[in-house]
């Protein structure tokens, strides 16, 4: 596991969106930024689910957070106007983004992959994170210390037969986080990096790996490390990076 014992006001004070906060990893790393100070911004496809994740910081004393029900795949331009009006007459400016929530889509050949899946996930992976980023990048201007952390995957660093779109999805995201991070490594105040979860046991790893056995791999909440090292001032200084959670 990435070796980083985060202090507990890491975040105070920080505003960060996570995507897909409702379910698996997302919800971990909302819960554990939460816990460490932060007021997260829920973004998700299934209200029921976010607000469970709410109730859990609320309970548990956190700030409160913020719910923005969204479906990546179908949000349009407005969406994410609207999105980034309410976060910055709320709150004035962003802090964070954890761009989370993904698609498998099919495990199949690409000679017989079916274009309508292909479409979606790389709606849900890769174009849905470009829009959300860009129309928030005023309100990350305005932080003193704001972070951008995309999700990789081992496939998105070596092509695997029969993982589709999202490998090449993966792959585009790793392209994203380069190119973005080369831009912003003028500015002082954004960094742009990449997390590689490794397997994990969430319901979309079960989806992929059905015969495996779930309880030989950690739960997303093992490996939080990373993902508060990256969202917190520590890493400051680290801008294009691709690291591993399970390293
Ligand atoms: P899960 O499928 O368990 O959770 C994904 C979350 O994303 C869910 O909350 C889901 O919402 C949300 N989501 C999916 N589609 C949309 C959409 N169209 N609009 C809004 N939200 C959406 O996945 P994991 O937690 O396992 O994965 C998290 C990230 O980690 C992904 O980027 C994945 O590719 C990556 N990853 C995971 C690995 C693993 O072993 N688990 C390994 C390598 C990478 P809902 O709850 O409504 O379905």
């Amino acid at each position: 596991m990435f070796d980083y014992q985060a202090p507990e006001s890491l975040l105070a004070d920080r505003y960060i969106v996570v995507t897909g906060a409702g379910d698996g990893i997302g919800k971990a790393a909302a819960i554990a930024y939460a816990k460490h100070g932060a007021t997260v911004i829920l973004l998700g496809r299934t209200t029921e689910k976010l607000e469970q994740v709410y109730d859990e910081i609320e309970n548990s004393g956190g700030p409160q957070p913020a719910i923005v029900p969204l479906n990546l795949e179908t949000a349009t331009e407005h969406d994410y106007i609207e999105i980034t009006n309410i976060i910055d007459q709320e709150f004035g400016r962003l802090d964070g983004i954890l761009h989370n929530a993904s698609l498998l889509g099919l495990r199949t050949p690409l000679e017989s992959y079916d274009p309508v899946t292909w479409q979606q996930v790389m709606q849900v992976n890769v174009n849905a994170p470009f829009l959300l980023t860009q129309t928030l990048m005023p309100l990350l201007h305005r932080s003193e210390d704001a972070s951008i952390i995309f999700t990789s995957s081992s496939v998105g660093r070596k092509g695997r037969a029969y993982w589709g779109a999202y490998s090449v999805s993966k792959f585009a995201t790793e392209g994203m986080m380069q190119v973005m991070a080369d831009e912003v490594s003028s500015t002082s105040n954004i960094r742009v990096n990449c997390i590689n979860p490794g397997a994990t046991r969430t319901a979309m790893r079960a989806y992929a790996y059905p015969a495996e056995d779930p309880t030989n791999n950690p739960t997303p909440d093992a490996i939080m490390p990373l993902y508060l090292y990256l969202m917190g001032a520590d890493s400051k200084s680290v801008n294009g990076e691709s690291m591993d959670a399970q390293a």
